[in-house]
């Protein structure tokens, strides 16, 4: 959108009048291209991250009653990173304009997704000296064209420009896709897979990585372990969405 379209409303009315646009879950075409870009429909069927859920790793609890629980999983074997939040639940349409997103470069929901930032919970999370996106290997850089969660970091903190270092944490080794792989299968993938270009750099800092989906964890798990044994003092995760298991 240009500067223009941004700062005139009536320019933006013509325009959408113009070029309609569209329901990111379902393609229906919208009245405005205000965020979020969701039909009533779609937008009810999108399910914020909410309590009661495991304070460390984000699992939704459903069972649990009141705040403060830590899940099974985060008990046996705690993670390397402090805390894991995401802001809505991985599922129907929010699926669905993250897969438009990532893998057709719709980049029309960048929009949408820092508005749901503004709207969720990830107030929890410490103010981070550095924000990094969870990297793609350079080989799948090219083939996509761009890394889905440095485009994520950079539309949640758009005044952060100065803290999101997107060439400290690097994908050294290219990974398998991971889609249907077990947890054990994924922490094998991604072994040395990450390393620090300049490792001084996160040494007693409070680091966020961002990542667009959390689904067994194992991806940012793997990150952290790199940024912790480098010194980092915390290391928090913010995704877009989360699996339900
Ligand atoms: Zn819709
Ligand atoms: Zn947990």
């Amino acid at each position: 959108m240009s500067a223009a379209a941004n700062s005139n409303p009536w320019w933006q009315a013509c325009l959408d009048l113009l070029f309609p646009p569209l329901c990111l879950g379902c393609g229906t075409c919208l009245g405005s291209s205000r965020p979020p870009l969701f039909c009533p429909g779609c937008q009810e069927k999108i399910i914020p991250l909410a309590p009661p859920f495991c304070t460390c790793c984000g699992r939704p609890l459903p069972a649990a009653a009141g705040q403060g629980h830590i899940c099974g999983r985060c008990l046996t074997k705690p993670p390397a990173f402090t805390m894991a939040r995401a802001l809505v639940l991985y599922d129907g349409p929010i699926a669905e304009a993250i897969h438009r997103f990532k893998y057709q470069g719709e980049t029309a929901g960048l929009a949408t997704f820092a508005h749901l930032n503004t709207m969720a919970a990830p107030a929890v999370l410490s103010a981070p000296d550095l924000i990094l996106p969870v990297p793609l290997h350079p080989k799948r850089l090219r083939q996509r064209g761009f890394n889905q969660a440095q485009r994520l970091a950079a539309a949640f903190f758009p005044n952060g420009r100065e803290r999101l270092r997107s060439e400290l944490l690097l994908r050294t080794r290219p990974t398998a896709p991971q889609t249907g792989m077990s947890g054990g299968e994924r922490r094998r993938n991604l072994r040395r897979a990450f390393a620090l270009s300049r490792p001084g750099l996160v040494r007693n800092r409070r680091i966020l990585l961002v990542d667009d989906v959390y689904t067994t964890g194992s991806t940012v798990n793997e990150c952290a372990k790199v940024l912790r044994r480098a010194g980092a003092t915390a290391v928090e995760v913010l995704t877009l969405a989360r699996v339900r298991e």
